[in-house]
């Protein structure tokens, strides 16, 4: 086990203990229910907007620690960016962790601490469900249908 993925695993488990933006936005401008049932973890994304930028974010929820410090630090990346930012962001992370196309963890920041998930494939749904959920919560704030659901996303 090198440095890097003990800092890894330290942040990790920060986030699961002291999740940040861990609250329900009442009067959230959209809000979505992720569900990933290989594991049993279910959380509920609350985005709020100001035109199209996410003005404030939050998560409830329970699941496994790399779900819940999953959502933890997708709500610290994404608080103050364009929907726009915000998929493009989702995209290189849920390329990162399941290797599809040539993702730089680097590129991500902190959330280059889930690069390693790939090599254990029960674990990827569990960190990208925070992603499709915010996805799914911003898709439908558009206004837009996906076709492309994965199946694992929505309860
Ligand atoms: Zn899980």
């Amino acid at each position: 086990m090198s440095e890097i993925n003990e800092l890894y695993q330290q942040v990790i488990l920060d986030h699961n203990l002291r999740p940040r933006n861990f609250k329900e936005i009442a009067n959230a401008s959209t809000h979505a229910l992720g569900h990933n049932p290989l594991c049993g973890d279910r959380l509920t994304v609350f985005v709020s907007m100001d035109g199209d930028r996410i003005t404030d974010i939050g998560f409830q929820g329970s699941g496994c620690a790399i779900s819940k410090a999953s959502a933890s630090l997708m709500t610290t990346a994404v608080s103050g960016q364009t929907t726009e930012a915000a998929h493009e962001l989702s995209a290189l992370f849920r390329g990162m962790v399941t290797g599809d196309g040539e993702v730089d963890p680097d590129e991500l920041g902190k959330l280059a601490v889930f690069s390693g998930v790939g090599e254990f494939p029960a674990r990827v749904k569990c960190a990208t469900l925070a992603w499709h959920t915010l996805d799914a919560a911003l898709n439908w704030h558009d206004g837009v249908v996906s076709t492309e659901n994965d199946e694992e996303q929505l309860g």
